[in-house]
């Protein structure tokens, strides 16, 4: 089997689930508790949280909030900023569905909410996001990298572009894809809130974190007993938590090989499908994730292609696999301009940990051959 949609969800890391087991078995506790049995479980967790501070450079623990995952994370940032002072909300039309979903329930609720073009790369550039900022203005919203392309923002650039406009204005990005292989640092005037997901790093499904800076106020998405200091109420999920930490560690201490292992896998299949059949890359020259690689077969729609080479044993994903189901025009690429013709016969591969230059040869093989027999 021939796995390309680590963007999507990757394996568990080892380091993971042997921390996480003894959370599914006799470390069973409830850590809001006050018993031995309940502090094992807050001590887990609070372990995790200093785990993921140190790991992105976070001044303190407590600027870490755990909650269901990405989606979750998205949720907290956009309408959590937005809310407490019924400012307005800006983000790109490539951000993920969980952003732009998120401004539209706040946009429903009264806020303003502007959404970006993009160029036909889908990239914003620091000027035009500066330009849509003002006073009124609670959170600008842009991710590192696109879940479908891969391709990068100038997020550090954005930041200091919407910083110069107010230093009132909180600064959002969803690091969701790029944490994977890209540093993700906290660092003073860069984003106030970076949403991470569990299940794209090698934890489990159903759990991320959002790191809030120290002082910032937003308002919950989620109420009830009062967890994570008000931030997100609801029982902790403690195993996926602590697998969460694990994941966070063991990701940043081998990004490096993992960086250059996924691009030597990334870069050998497109070289070596080039050479046997017609692609176009959709991100043409732009800065992009090692792991993606976003390809038109042009005349071969990309519904027929997923399923034969389903068949030949290799998994590959078309449009947006979150809302995976049917395969329709994803609103990524129409914002990149791209003709739903163009779009239908697209189809997003994604190299993970694992992977190296050879599994490219494999893939690239298997891909050919199957578009060979099509044509
Ligand atoms: N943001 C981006 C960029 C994503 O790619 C995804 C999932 O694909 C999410 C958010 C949502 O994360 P989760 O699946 O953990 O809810």
């Amino acid at each position: 089997m021939l796995y390309l949609d680590h963007a999507a969800s990757t394996p568990l890391r080892p380091e993971a689930r042997a921390a996480m087991v003894p959370f599914v078995g006799e470390r069973f506790g409830n850590p809001s508790g006050v018993h031995a049995t309940a502090q094992q479980a807050k001590n887990a967790i609070e372990a995790a949280r200093e785990q993921i501070a140190a790991s992105i450079g976070a001044a303190s623990p407590l600027e870490i909030v755990f909650t269901g995952g990405g989606t979750e994370s998205d949720n907290l940032a956009v309408v959590g900023a937005a809310l407490p002072t019924r400012g307005g909300i800006v983000a790109t039309a490539v951000e993920h569905a969980a952003v732009l979903e998120s401004a539209r329930f706040a946009e429903r609720l009264g806020m303003a909410v502007s959404i970006l073009s993009v160029d036909r790369l889908g990239r914003v550039t620091p000027a035009a996001v500066a330009a849509h900022v003002d006073s009124g203005t609670a959170i600008v919203s842009v991710m590192m990298a696109n879940n479908e392309t891969g391709v990068l923002q100038p997020v550090a650039e954005i930041t200091q572009a919407v910083r110069a406009v107010s230093d009132r204005v909180l600064v959002h990005t969803d690091a969701v894809q790029a944490f994977a292989s890209l540093p993700v640092e906290v660092y003073d005037g860069g984003p106030d809130l970076i949403s991470v997901s569990a299940h794209k790093i090698g934890g489990p499904q159903g759990v991320g974190f959002l790191f809030v800076r120290d002082g910032i106020d937003l308002e919950p998405v989620i109420h009830g007993g009062g967890q994570e200091l008000g931030r997100r109420s609801g029982t902790h999920n403690v195993a996926a938590i602590v697998g969460l930490g694990a994941a966070v560690e063991a990701t940043v201490a081998d990004r490096d090989s993992y960086r250059s292992n996924v691009a030597a896998a990334r870069d050998r299949f497109e070289q070596d499908l080039r050479l046997r059949i017609d692609i176009e890359n959709t991100a043409g020259t732009a800065e992009r994730l090692v792991s993606h690689s976003h390809l038109r077969f042009p005349g071969i729609a990309a519904e027929t292609l997923l399923v034969r080479l389903d068949l030949a044993g290799l998994a590959a994903a078309a449009g947006a696999a979150c809302h995976s189901g049917a395969i329709q025009s994803s609103h990524v690429l129409t914002a990149m301009g791209i003709d739903p013709v163009a779009a239908s016969e697209s189809i997003r591969f994604s190299f993970g940990r694992g992977d190296d230059a050879s599994t490219g040869v494999a893939a690239a093989d298997t891909v050919a051959g199957v578009v060979e027999a099509l044509t």
